[in-house]
């Protein structure tokens, strides 16, 4: 088996070479241009395990490599190195993970020995084929709705905590699946069929009445927790959505000012009069209003102009190593800023760890909802977690 690198500048070709040789036992070809590393795979490329290659050269770049390979269906290990700024090599990082290459690191020149002895290793690795992985299992419509019916929908909690003092400040509610042979199923893999199939109103009717039923109880503990909901942007086709939760609170004795409605559009409105029309509804009803996933698809500036939100969550891949990425860091500030501006509350999705909190808490951010606090829990858990966050609360905040 062959390893290749890429490089066109002779000095760092001959380095990575002579590196490599005294790592492996493999024959390392040193390749000075993208096209003759094309050639060496036309030659025989069952022959490759391994290219390394850079990301700057003339003729054909790294960027454009990467693709030819893509079009060869080159399926085995690929490290790309580069001496630009991280950002490029991040983006870089991105594209090859987008095109399903088995990208096993980037390395920012110069390579260390130990950098390029763990890439060989990931090589290694991936050499031996690995078993197929299990693809989540693909539902049907027919199978969604006999769930639904069957009342084999099941809403999860995950608290929100205020950042300036650790104080509980609610929970969202997140659907699940019990599903009686595949175990517990995540929304991702049924919410879309919902939408796609006319399901989704009454699914959000199924979590909603459960949630206020949740909150009831709660307020029954002497808990005052704000409970948001998810609702999908098809809900806004049905006009009899509002009085349907005016209803079903009013049953289970909640006070609408409790529940916060959280909106994604996750695709383009069908109806986007009748929308308005029944969000402003909403909000005459006191019902707060939050943007979801703020930052990503549809979730946009056009949305915070269009509606009267309440609420601006900034989705997790703007809040998770904010702390340490110069640009996460700037889309995270800005959209506070907005927030700020518009008198909205801000709710930071994602936080993982210490270094996560420790940077939102100092962003001036109202709140927050994440692994680092909890996961998500079935609602019979919620009032037990509360009683062990208070200890770690006080750590946090007078620690
Ligand atoms: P979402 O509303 O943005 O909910 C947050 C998702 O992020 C949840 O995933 C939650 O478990 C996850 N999460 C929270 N903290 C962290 C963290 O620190 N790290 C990571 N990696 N993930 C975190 P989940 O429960 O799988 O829900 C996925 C999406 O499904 C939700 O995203 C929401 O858009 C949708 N969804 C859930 N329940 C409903 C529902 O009842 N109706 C509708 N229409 N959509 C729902
Ligand atoms: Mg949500
Ligand atoms: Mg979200």
């Amino acid at each position: 088996m062959k390893i290749l690198i890429i490089d066109d500048e002779p000095f760092i070709l001959k380095l990575l070479h002579r590196q490599l040789v005294s790592l492996t036992d493999q024959e390392v070809v040193p390749c000075e241009s993208a096209h003759a590393a094309l050639a060496e795979l036309a030659a025989d490329a069952a022959q490759i395990s391994l290219i390394f290659c850079d990301l700057q050269m003339p003729q054909m770049d790294g960027i454009e490599f990467v693709r030819q390979l893509v079009a060869l269906n080159y399926d085995k290990g690929l490290v790309l190195i580069s001496g630009e700024d991280t950002r490029t090599l991040e983006t870089a990082k991105r594209l090859a993970l987008a095109h399903k290459l088995q990208l096993l690191g980037t390395i920012h020149k110069p390579a260390t020995r130990e950098q390029l002895q763990q890439m060989l290793e990931r090589g290694a690795n991936i050499c031996t084929p690995a078993p197929p992985r299990a693809v989540g299992k693909i539902y049907s419509a027919e199978d969604l709705r006999q769930a639904i019916a069957a009342g084999h929908l099941e809403n999860y909690y995950q608290p929100k905590v205020e950042l300036a003092t650790g104080k509980v400040f609610g929970v969202e509610t997140l659907v699940r699946w019990r599903h009686p042979e595949d175990g517990l199923v995540f929304p991702d893999q049924f919410i879309t069929l919902a939408e796609e199939h006319g399901l989704i109103d009454d699914l959000t009717r199924v979590v909603l009445t459960a949630a206020l039923a949740q909150t009831r109880q709660w307020l029954d503990a002497g808990l005052d927790l704000k409970v948001a909901v998810n609702a999908s942007m098809d809900n806004f086709n049905d006009v009899e959505f509002p009085d349907f939760i005016a209803r079903t609170a009013k049953k289970a004795g909640v006070p609408l000012t409790s529940l916060i409605l959280e909106i994604t559009e996750s695709r383009l409105m069908q109806d986007p009069l009748s929308a308005l029309d029944i969000i402003i509804r909403l909000r005459l009803k006191r019902i707060r209003l939050s943007i979801d996933d703020f930052g990503t698809g549809h979730s946009s500036m056009a949305q915070l102009r269009d509606l009267p939100f309440d609420e601006l969550k900034v989705d997790r891949s703007f809040v998770h190593g904010a702390w340490h990425n110069d640009a996460i860091r700037a889309i995270f500030e800005a959209s506070l800023n907005m927030a700020r501006q518009l008198g909205m509350k801000t709710v930071a999705e994602g936080p993982e760890d210490r270094e996560d909190w420790d940077f939102l808490k100092a962003s001036g951010c109202d709140l927050a909802q994440g692994y680092f606090i909890a996961k998500p829990m079935p609602g019979s858990e919620v009032l037990g977690w509360i009683a062990a966050w208070e200890y770690r609360r006080q750590e946090l905040i007078d620690g």
